[in-house]
């Protein structure tokens, strides 16, 4: 069994017989993948709290034949993301991402774009940007890079190009559809489309299009945020065949923090 060496972001992680965990991890090199850290629930683990949710660690791992189940031997911190685990608003914003990244990857499918994505929300998150955005634009930029990009430049549904470029197009969304319907397909299903200004339009095409170091300078009244919220969610739900914990689930409900992160996958 040869041993495999990645950086990984700890997704989820679960208690799994006595003393042992089962972790989700999102790696650079071989993308998602669970691994057994034997003993890793003893009081002097040797993996200390580098199996902790968020944190971005070096792991040594074997495979094992016929098991998808890696084992883990090793887990180094590379950035610990302490400060995500401190803070019920910052616990339920990252628990967002991570819970996102396991939705829409599947395992064993490399995408290095989605680790840097995910690493560079948890760091925007932990360096103090303002959560709900962080987290807002960390969705629409993870789905324009996992196939699900939110489409704005022609109807979703028909795929007609006309009315989306102009000023007055109709500005409504479609969750199914997946981004901005014509008049025609939004007059079909007006029940389930949830209208979009062209300053939303713009908020998520500006989202999707700049590079990350000039992305935290993007504003929108609230206004806006609240309506590419509201699509976004949308989307990101059936996206994920289900409905995630909105971000600000802990903090509203006032629970007690959750490390383990298996009750709110
Ligand atoms: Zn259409």
């Amino acid at each position: 069994m040869p041993l495999l060496k990645t950086p990984a972001i700890t997704l989820k992680s679960r208690k799994w017989g006595e003393a042992d965990r089962v972790v989700t991890f999102y790696t650079l090199r071989f993308g998602k993948l669970r691994g057994v850290a034997r003993g890793a629930r003893r009081i002097k683990s040797r993996f200390g709290s580098a199996l902790e949710p968020f944190v971005c660690s070096d792991l040594n791992l074997f495979e094992k034949p016929n098991d998808p189940v890696y084992r883990v031997t090793q887990a180094d911190i590379r950035e610990s993301f302490a400060r995500l685990r401190e803070d019920l608003t910052l616990i339920s914003a990252a628990a967002r991402m991570v819970n996102l990244v396991a939705a829409v990857t599947a395992e064993g499918d490399p995408s290095p774009v989605i680790f840097e994505t995910l690493l560079g929300g948890l760091r925007a998150l932990s360096h103090g940007h303002d959560p709900t955005l962080t987290t807002l634009l960390f969705q629409i930029r993870l789905l324009g890079r996992t196939g699900f990009r939110p489409q704005t430049d022609h109807c979703a549904a028909c795929g007609s190009t006309g009315e989306m470029t102009r000023a007055d197009h109709p500005g409504r969304f479609s969750p199914e559809a997946g981004g901005l319907v014509c008049s025609t397909c939004a007059r079909r299903h007006p029940d389930r489309c949830l209208p979009m200004s062209p300053g939303g339009v713009a908020f998520v095409q500006q989202a999707l299009r700049l590079s990350p170091a000039v992305l935290t300078r993007l504003r929108a009244s609230g206004q806006v945020l609240a309506e590419v919220e509201a699509a976004i969610e949308s989307f990101v739900t059936i996206v994920a065949g289900k409905r995630l914990p909105p971000v600000d689930f802990l903090a509203a409900e006032g629970n007690p923090p959750v490390y383990g992160l298996g009750t709110i996958s």
